[in-house]
C-alpha cells in the first residue's frame, strides 16, 4: 500500500513491453531519420503546450502512445510543453489512503501526498520520449516556478518563471511538467495542488507565461460535447465553444475542462483546444475574445473584475405563491414567449410552505403585456390549487446593474464586496443573479447611478458600460450544452429581514470562510415578523461545504436576527447554456415544459445572461438531463 504508485506503475509497464518493442524501433528509425547529419534538429518553429489527462496516460502503453505523439509534434517544427495528470485513478486511490488513515487529513500533507501522483508519470514520459530518441525532461511545478498562494488544496497561481523551460527547450528538449501542483510563494515554500481537476490549469497558464501559440488538452474524449457522453451517449461533439459558454458549462459540471483553466485562457487570449488522446480529430476550440493586457505577476489573482454594466428601463414582475408543482414555470414562460416578450433574468425562490415565488425581469415597455400574462395565469392557480389568492407585484422602474470577469471564478469574496458596496451606497437588491463571470442586481432605478459609481469605485473601473450583448452570441446557438452538476447542496437562510446589507452580511461570512456561493435566489413575498419585513435567501454551493457553511450561518443568524438555516443535500443542478439564448423568447420555458412533461418539479431556477439552471431532486438529476438534452435536439 505504500507504494502505491510505484506499484500500479510497474505493473503497467511489465504488460505493455513486449507489445511495445517493435513500435519503439520503429519510431526510433523514423527519428533518426527525420535529423540531420549531427543529429541537429532545426530551430522549433510554434510552441505548443499539450496536457495529456489521467486516463490518457492510465498505463504503459499509453504513456507510450502519447510519448509518439509528442515525438510527431516534434518532428513537425514545433517545439513542446508536455504538462501530464497523474496516471489514471491514482489520485483517488491516494485520497482513499488517507481517509483510511484520518477523517479529516491535513491539508498540507494531503498536497505532499497528492503531488507524488503527477511526479510518477513525468518521469515515466521523459523516460519513454527518450526511448524514441527524443531529448526530454521531466520537472516538477516548484522546478519549473509555478508559484502559488500558500492555500493548500486550492492554491491558485501567483507567477510562472519561464526561464528554466526556455533553457531546456533552447538545448531542443521537449520538456514534461508535473500538472495541478505548485510552490507556495511565501513560508517554506511548501508544495500545493491547484484543486482537483488542476492540471488543465497548469497547462493553460504555462502556455499563457511562455506566450505559446497553443494549448492543446488531451482526453479520454473527442472534445467539448453538448453534454457528458457517459450519461447521454448521444451527445454530439462541438467544433467551437465560446470561453464564457464553457466557463458555465465547467463551472455546472462538464469536467471536462477545469473553470480556471478556461478563464485563464480567455484572460490572456490563449488559443485552447480540447482534443481526443487516440485520434487525430480536430476537437473543439474554445474561442476567447481579445483580452485587455495583464500582466502575468498574480496570475490567477490580478483583476477579478474588468467591467461595471448595466441596464437601465427594465420592470420587474413577481408571482407569489405559486403552488408548488410540475409545470407552471413553463405555462407561464411558455406563454410569454408565444406573446413574443423577452424575458431576462428569472428566480425562483424556495418555497414556504407549498408554494413559490417566481420573479422574472423584462423591457419596461414589454411591463403592461407581461403583467396581463402573468395576471391571467394568476386566477388558473388560485381556483385549481392554491386556496390563498396568488398574487402578481409588479416593480416598473427598475434596474439591472453587473459586475462583470473571469477573475472571480472561485472567489466568494468579490460577490460580497459588490453586495456590501451597493448596502454602503443605501441601495437595496431586489433580485441577484450570478454566473461564474457575471454578478448582476437588480435594483430601483432611482439607486443606479449611485450603484454605478460606487462599484466603479470599488472595483477600479474607470467608465461603467451599458450592456450591449455579446458580439459572439449572435452567431451562437441558443443551447450549447447541457450539465448536470450532482456534487451541490441548497442552503437557505430564512426569514432575513429586508434591508440594504443583509446579502452583503451572509455572503460575506460565507466568503471569510472561502465557502463559494452561486445561485443566490431572494424570494419576493416578504413576511412581517414582530413588525420587520422579512424574506428568504437561499442560494447553491458545494456539497463539501455544507456542513461548514451551515455552522457559521446559524451562529452569524441569531445575531443579524435571521432565522433557521436550512440545508438540503439531496439535489442536482442542471442547466442549459449558450450565448445564442439572449434575446430568444421562449429557450427557459422550452427547459422547463420538457422538465414538466417528465414530471420533474423544478425547486429553484436561477439565470444568467446565458444560462439558466433548475435544481431539482437529486434523483431525478440524471433523467432531467437526458430529458433536456433531448428536447433541444442535442442528441
Ligand atoms: P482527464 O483525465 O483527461 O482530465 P476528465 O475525466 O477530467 O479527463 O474529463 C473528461 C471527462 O469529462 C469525459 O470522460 C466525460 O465523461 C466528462 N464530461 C463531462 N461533461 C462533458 C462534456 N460536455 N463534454 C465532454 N466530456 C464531458
Ligand atoms: N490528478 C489530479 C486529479 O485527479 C489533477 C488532474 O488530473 O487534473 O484531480
Ligand atoms: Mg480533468
Amino acid at each position: 500500500m505504500r507504494n502505491i504508485s510505484s506499484l500500479i506503475c510497474r505493473t503497467a509497464i511489465a504488460e505493455g513491453r513486449a507489445k511495445l518493442n517493435e513500435t519503439i524501433q520503429a519510431v526510433i528509425r523514423s527519428v533518426k531519420l527525420d535529423r540531420g547529419v549531427n543529429g541537429e534538429k532545426n530551430r522549433a518553429m510554434a510552441l505548443i503546450v499539450q496536457k495529456y489527462g489521467g486516463t490518457s496516460v492510465g498505463s504503459a502503453e499509453r504513456i507510450q502512445a502519447v510519448a509518439q505523439r509528442i515525438v510527431e509534434t516534434v518532428q513537425a517544427g514545433n517545439a513542446l510543453v508536455v504538462v501530464v495528470s497523474a496516471m489514471g485513478k491514482t489520485t483517488d486511490v491516494l485520497v482513499k489512503l488517507a481517509h483510511e488513515l484520518s477523517s479529516q487529513p491535513s491539508r498540507r500533507e494531503m498536497d505532499m501526498l497528492l503531488a507524488t501522483g503527477e511526479q510518477v508519470t513525468i518521469a515515466l514520459l521523459s523516460i519513454a520520449i527518450q526511448e524514441l530518441g527524443q531529448p526530454a525532461i521531466s520537472l516538477t511545478g516548484a522546478q519549473v516556478g509555478i508559484v502559488t498562494e500558500a492555500e493548500h488544496s486550492r492554491a491558485r497561481i501567483l507567477e510562472i518563471a519561464p526561464d528554466r523551460i526556455e533553457r531546456h527547450l533552447k538545448e531542443g528538449k521537449v520538456v514534461v511538467v508535473a500538472g495541478f501542483q505548485g510552490v507556495s510563494a511565501t513560508g517554506d515554500r511548501d508544495i500545493t495542488t491547484l484543486g482537483r481537476g488542476g492540471s488543465d490549469t497548469s497547462a493553460v497558464a504555462l502556455a499563457a507565461a511562455l506566450k505559446a501559440s497553443a494549448c492543446e488538452i488531451y482526453t479520454d474524449v473527442p472534445g467539448i460535447l453538448t453534454t457528458d457522453p457517459r450519461i447521454v451517449p448521444a451527445a454530439q461533439l462541438l467544433t467551437e465553444i465560446t470561453a464564457d459558454e464553457m466557463l458555465e458549462l465547467a463551472s455546472l459540471g462538464a469536467k471536462v475542462l477545469h473553470p480556471r483553466a478556461v478563464e485563464i485562457a480567455r484572460n490572456y487570449g490563449v488559443p485552447l483546444v480540447v482534443r481526443s488522446s487516440w485520434t487525430q480529430e480536430a476537437g473543439t476550440r474554445v474561442i476567447s475574445p481579445v483580452p485587455q493586457p495583464r500582466p502575468l505577476t498574480g496570475l490567477e489573482i490580478a483583476r477579478p473584475v474588468d467591467a461595471v454594466e448595466f441596464v437601465l428601463n427594465q420592470a420587474k414582475i413577481a408571482m407569489l405563491q405559486v403552488p408548488d408543482r410540475a409545470g407552471i414555470a413553463g405555462q407561464l414562460f411558455g406563454t410569454l414567449a408565444t406573446e413574443n416578450i423577452d424575458v431576462d433574468l428569472i428566480v425562483q425562490s424556495i418555497h414556504e410552505g407549498n408554494t413559490n415565488d417566481i420573479a422574472f425581469t423584462v423591457d419596461r415597455q414589454a411591463t403592461d403585456r407581461a403583467q396581463a400574462v402573468a395576471e391571467a395565469i394568476s386566477p388558473v392557480l388560485h381556483d385549481n390549487l392554491n386556496p390563498n389568492s396568488p398574487q402578481v407585484l409588479v416593480a416598473g422602474d427598475i434596474a439591472k446593474v453587473s459586475i462583470v470577469g473571469a477573475g472571480m471564478i472561485g472567489r466568494p469574496g468579490v460577490a460580497a464586496q459588490m453586495f456590501k458596496t451597493l448596502a454602503d451606497a443605501g441601495v437595496n437588491i431586489q433580485m441577484i443573479s450570478t454566473s461564474e463571470i457575471k454578478v448582476s442586481c437588480v435594483i430601483a432605478s432611482a439607486d443606479c447611478d449611485r450603484a454605478i459609481a460606487a462599484l466603479c469605485q470599488k472595483f477600479e473601473i474607470d467608465t461603467a458600460a451599458k450592456n450591449e450583448g455579446d458580439p459572439q452570441a449572435v452567431s451562437a446557438p441558443a443551447v450549447r450544452g447541457v450539465a448536470l452538476d450532482l456534487d451541490r447542496a441548497r442552503l437557505a437562510v430564512l426569514q432575513v429581514p429586508d434591508r440594504p446589507g443583509m446579502a452583503a452580511e451572509l455572503f460575506g461570512i460565507l466568503a471569510v470562510h472561502n465557502i463559494n456561493v452561486d445561485a443566490i435566489v431572494q424570494s419576493q413575498r416578504t413576511r412581517i415578523v414582530s413588525g420587520v419585513a422579512m424574506r428568504d435567501i437561499a442560494c447553491t454551493i458545494d456539497r463539501s461545504d455544507a456542513a461548514a457553511a451551515k455552522q457559521v450561518l446559524e451562529a452569524a443568524s441569531v445575531q443579524l436576527g435571521c432565522g433557521a438555516v436550512v440545508v438540503d443535500e439531496s439535489i442536482a443542478k442542471v442547466s442549459i447554456v449558450g450565448a445564442g439564448m439572449i434575446g430568444k423568447p421562449g429557450v427557459a420555458a422550452q427547459m422547463f415544459n420538457s422538465l414538466a412533461a417528465a414530471g420533474i418539479n423544478i425547486q429553484m431556477i436561477s439565470t444568467s445572461d446565458i444560462k439558466t439552471s433548475c435544481v431539482v431532486a437529486e434523483s431525478q438529476g440524471i433523467e432531467a438531463l437526458k430529458t433536456i438534452h433531448q428536447a433541444f435536439g442535442l442528441g
